[in-house]
């Protein structure tokens, strides 16, 4: 099974990703996790990555599709994937299609959680991430159980450098320069669902994973 999960940042890809990858078994793969992982661990693409990454712009798609293309070879995707912040626009669905046709697979649908924005500035300037599984919490509307730690592995938990109010508004344009020529592309193959993100996420869970089940 392969899954796209569409949105704008907040929408709770990362959350849903987490869980879905949990419930179904499935690899989750976060483009953005990813980009972070060489940024922290120095690497060259870490240092191409990093300003564009700071400024809430998108990272050349060429090094982000690269970068997926290797991760999608790991032994651990072979069972399917969640796919989390990629793709980002057309040119990026089409290479992800491409590098999926090499296999002769294909991705089984794409969710778009969709969500309002003051929803959307509310949940990432209270986000908190652990820095070991990536698991996301919020300040007020889902704190740990113990003060910047992670409930499921006891990571630390940070706040994202991006997640201030004027790298989230850098951030959402891009997203919306983008976002309905991608919402045509998986509309025209029949494989959009749209799911209203404003509501608990427990809800959109369970209405993916309806999905996954009728896939
Ligand atoms: P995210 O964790 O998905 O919010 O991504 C954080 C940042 O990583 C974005 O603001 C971009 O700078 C970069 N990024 C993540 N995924 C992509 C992608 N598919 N294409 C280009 N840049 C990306």
């Amino acid at each position: 099974m392969k899954i796209i999960l569409l949105g704008p940042p907040g929408a709770g890809k990362g959350t849903q990703a987490v869980n879905l990858a949990q419930k179904l078994k499935l690899a989750h793969i976060s483009t953005g996790d990813l980009l972070r992982q060489n940024v922290s661990g120095g690497t060259d693409l870490g240092k191409q990555a990093k300003s564009y990454m700071e400024k809430g712009a998108l990272v050349p798609d060429d090094l982000v599709t690269q970068m997926l293309q290797r991760r999608i070879q790991a032994q651990d995707v072979k069972k399917g994937f969640i796919l989390d912040g990629y793709p980002r626009n057309i040119a990026q669905a089409k290479a992800l299609d491409a590098m999926l046709k090499q296999e002769n697979a294909a991705i089984d649908f794409a969710v778009y959680l969709e969500a309002s924005e003051p929803v959307i500035i509310q949940r990432l300037t209270g986000r908190l991430v652990c820095k070991n599984c990536g698991a996301n919490f919020h300040r007020k509307n889902m704190p740990p159980r113990v003060e910047m730690m992670c409930d499921k592995c006891g990571g630390t938990l940070y706040q994202r450098t991006d997640d201030n109010e004027a790298t989230i508004k850098t951030r959402l344009e891009v997203y919306r320069k983008e976002v309905s020529a991608l919402l045509q592309y998986y509309e025209a193959k029949r494989q959009l669902h749209r799911l209203n993100a404003d509501e608990d996420a427990d809800a959109v869970l369970n209405e993916i994973i309806r999905l996954a089940a009728k896939a």
